[in-house]
């Protein structure tokens, strides 16, 4: 058997004992590579792509080890060298090529496809310096660099070069893979393309470089700011390198294989995770057409190879390009796009449906679901507006490309490799099956009734609370305690997630203990979450948060009961410590907002009880642990989506007819905050509120304090709280992303095995 000591003898000429934790890192990542290298791929004719611009995979050591079968082994060979495998975690860097839900999505997704041994590779870019690092400094969110490649990394150069030519410049790839090792199974890759010159010294302060500077700065970030044209321009960039290189790769791979490119359906499908990469679409064609094939050919060629995931139906998020920036960026795609307009002109008489509208903006979406053969949203709720509001004319036409897969989470990372005392627990009690078939979970509800077994949950719950203390009070000088209620809220900023009720909720708390109504049990609020950097509202929300912590925290008649926290660069890594500690999980969006949500299906794997709105996949939740174990709230997305029909929706109104709601928005901009906080940020989120609130935050805020006042106070009914606890675990299988993976295989790609 293989062991560590082998690869530091290798490496560095020296005992285990006697390396440091880096160099343990180094030989277990040579350790972990190697095997992964040993596993077999599958050859099958057929393979899916998925190509996406974000693939927020997280740090790999300990994943990699459970999934090849060496963890228990390499954990047992360090302890007994002295070292332990959570420091050498620690070494580390966490890669962030990805914003959030969906870029951790499609990672994901890519353990899934290993896992169920499917013929399935990612197709996305290398970005040098990833999404940037949160710091605060004055309650105040700070970009910085986050670089995270090291000479010693998980990235394996490949001999792979294409040239990719935008308007007059061409530049040269490079590819770089990242192995996918399935949970005792194969080994897929993660192929991110990349170019040699990109160059980390152009970036000045915080994470401002030269936009223009193309053959530098092309895969430096992950999606720099696109609040102006050159960072706009800069996209298009990126999005048509991903997908030009993508193009190539899978030509190239599939004609290796025999295939005359007239059957290419036979041997790719490319599933487009939302609308960044669907330039691939006119660029396959580009190829095809360059290849022999005529251009109608080309494009039916195509449809029957492209798959369309939908992400949103927030209308700022579907992609829509100028014309002109085309033109300046990818000048040879153009004519393309305009014979693809031109086809669907011709064919359907309603303007609504083209692709390059009136202001000549080409619609990213209407390509994807003209010209391929699958549409699908990624909750039921998702694809139902899909079919009924959002894209109704465009499943009038094509009703049988529409269809749901409800998102899905692997278990290998969010429960055996975050929550070890859980995943040996279950174990213990149901075996190893649920590991592969995570509907085997459902066994655990037969321990409803099963005292013991309720109270090692809880027990578990508790150490995982104190482990999560120990981890924040040494990484980021946070202090908590473990027997208040651990309340969490961590997802991406954005006005329609609400986190700004949240922060209105702990206002009202706040005023409600001053006033001497104490809550029987302290309760931490945690928040975790970064904004886009040109997102001003999101980045005033982060400041009443961080204003918050302030004022809650060092206040001696409150923070005995009350604290706020808010967790600086919230990422995977942190994440995971998060999750497994979480009592309540806050899934609070607007109805009809969030399309799915996966932070949702995380925290209840690990024992969270929801308190959320009728979206995204809460819909989904609830009805699987019913009504008693999970705290809903808030008007459903039917009203909502009313309210935004007839524009009825007034703010103001809500916060002259309600006294609580009031006082908490008068308190924004109030002498306690105005002392801590800058003026300038919190006149104008209050203004937001008052005068647009978008999002309705004070639509659902007084049934949101009630129902979260109900969960607080269920709370202390220890015996049911942990039936609920278990009821969640146990109705998690659903949300194992292998059962989503199964089901685009069943129902889009259709891989042979
Ligand atoms: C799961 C995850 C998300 C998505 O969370 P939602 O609550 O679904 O928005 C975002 N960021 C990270 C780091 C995650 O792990």
């Amino acid at each position: 058997m293989i062991s560590v000591n082998d690869y530091t003898k290798k490496l560095y000429n020296k005992d285990l004992p006697s390396c440091s934790d880096t160099e343990v890192y180094h030989a277990l990542l040579t350790m972990s590579q190697e095997a992964a290298k040993e596993k077999q791929t599958n050859q099958g004719k057929k393979k899916i792509y998925y190509i996406s611009a974000e693939f927020l995979i997280g740090k790999l050591l300990s994943n990699n080890l459970i999934n090849l079968g060496l963890y228990d082994q390499v954990k047992a060979e360090l302890e007994k060298a002295g070292k332990n495998l959570t420091d050498i975690e620690e070494i580390e860097p966490e890669p962030s090529l990805g914003n959030g839900g969906l870029g951790r999505l499609a990672a994901c997704f890519l353990d899934s496809m290993a896992t169920l041994g499917l013929n399935g590779d990612g197709i996305g870019l290398n970005y040098h310096l990833g999404l940037f690092k949160q710091e605060f400094a004055d309650n105040l969110q700070k970009e910085t660099a986050n670089p995270w490649i090291e000479s010693h990394s998980w990235l394996t150069r490949r001999e792979v070069s294409y040239p990719v030519s935008f308007g007059g410049m061409t530049v040269r790839s490079c590819l770089y893979d990242i192995a996918v090792t399935g949970y005792r199974n194969r080994t897929n890759q993660l192929h991110l393309f990349d170019i040699d010159t990109v160059d980390e010294g152009i970036v000045t302060e915080g994470i401002n470089f030269d936009k223009e500077d193309i053959e530098k700065n092309l895969t430096l970030f992950l999606y720099p700011d696109d609040s102006d044209e050159k960072g706009r321009l800069l996209r298009i960039f990126q999005q048509y390198f991903m997908v030009s290189n993508g193009a190539q790769y899978i030509l190239d791979e599939c004609t290796k294989k025999g295939c005359n490119l007239h059957d290419l359906p036979d041997y790719a499908v490319i599933q487009i995770n939302d609308t960044h990469p669907t330039m691939v679409i006119p660029e396959l064609i580009r190829l095809l057409t360059q290849r022999g094939i005529d251009m109608d050919e080309a494009i039916d060629i195509v449809s029957r190879t492209c798959a369309y995931t939908n992400h949103t139906i927030l209308a700022e998020a579907l992609e829509k390009w100028p014309v002109r920036y085309l033109k300046k960026v990818v000048p040879q795609l153009v004519p393309i796009i305009e014979i693809l307009d031109d086809k669907v002109r011709r064919k359907f008489d309603d303007t609504s449906l083209a692709i390059i509208d009136k202001q000549d903006n080409v619609h990213m979406a209407h390509i994807d679901i003209h010209y391929g053969f699958s549409v699908n949203g990624v909750a039921y709720l998702h694809t139902e507006i899909l079919k009924k509001d959002e894209l109704h004319k465009f499943y009038e036409i094509y009703p049988e490309k529409f269809n749901n897969k409800t998102n899905g989470i692997t278990f290998r990372r969010w429960l055996l490799h975050c929550n070890h005392l859980l995943a040996d627990w279950i174990t213990s009690r149901i075996g190893n099956n649920y590991k592969l078939d995570a509907a085997e979970l459902e066994k655990l509800g037969e321990l409803a009734g099963d005292e013991r077994a309720l109270h090692e949950v809880q027990a578990i719950k508790h150490a995982n609370k104190k482990i999560l203390k120990e981890y924040l009070l040494r990484t980021q000088g946070i202090e908590i305690d473990d027997h208040s209620i651990f309340d969490i809220q961590v997802k991406r900023l954005h006005e329609y997630k609400r986190q700004q009720m949240n922060a209105l909720y702990v206002i009202h708390k706040y005023l409600e203990i001053k006033r001497g109504k104490k809550p029987g049990r302290p309760i931490t609020i945690m928040f975790g979450a970064k904004a886009a950097p040109a997102y001003v509202i999101a980045k005033d929300i982060i400041h009443l948060i961080l204003c918050l912590q302030e004022l809650v925290n060092n206040d001696p008649d409150v923070s005995p009961y009350l604290k706020v926290v808010m967790v600086e660069n919230y990422n995977v890594t942190l994440a995971e410590k998060l999750i497994p500690a979480c009592d309540i999980s806050e899934q609070i969006s607007l109805a009809s907002k969030e399309a799915s949500g996966t932070g949702n299906m995380k925290f209840m794997l690990n024992g969270a009880v929801t308190l959320g709105t009728m979206d995204g996949a809460n819909v989904e939740i609830a009805q699987l642990v019913g009504e008693d174990n999970i705290y809903i709230f808030g008007e459903h997305s039917e009203t909502v989506i009313d309210h935004y029909k007839k524009g009825d929706y007034c703010s103001k109104d809500y916060y002259e007819k309600n006294a609580d709601i009031k006082e908490a928005v008068d308190f924004i901009t109030g002498p306690q905050l105005l002392a801590i906080g800058k003026r300038e940020n919190l006149e104008r989120l209050s203004k937001e509120l008052l005068n647009k609130d978008w999002f309705m935050t004070l639509l659902d805020f007084e049934d949101y304090v009630r129902v979260k006042e109900q969960a607080y106070k269920d709370f202390e009914d220890r015996d049911s709280w942990m039936r609920k606890m278990l009821v969640n675990i146990s109705k998690a299988g659903f949300f194992s992303s292998d059962r989503t993976i199964a089901q685009y295989n069943e129902d889009i790609w259709k891989l042979d095995q």
